[in-house]
């Protein structure tokens, strides 16, 4: 089943590719000195795109 070979080594790639963009989000976001808008739940910054809860 070749197809089925091709198409688990495209799963690979994507996961792979996946992580490497969360990391790199990730990275962005460690490194913002985030500017919060207010929302009535959540508060998310307008840089970074981060979202906070404002309650648990
Ligand atoms: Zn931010």
């Amino acid at each position: 089943m070749k197809q089925v070979q091709e198409i688990e080594n495209q799963i690979a790639e994507l996961a792979y590719r996946l992580q490497v963009l969360k990391d790199e989000l990730e990275q962005i976001r460690k490194t913002c000195v985030h500017e919060f808008i207010k929302d009535t739940y959540t508060q998310t910054c307008a840089k970074c795109n981060l979202t906070e809860s404002l309650y648990y």
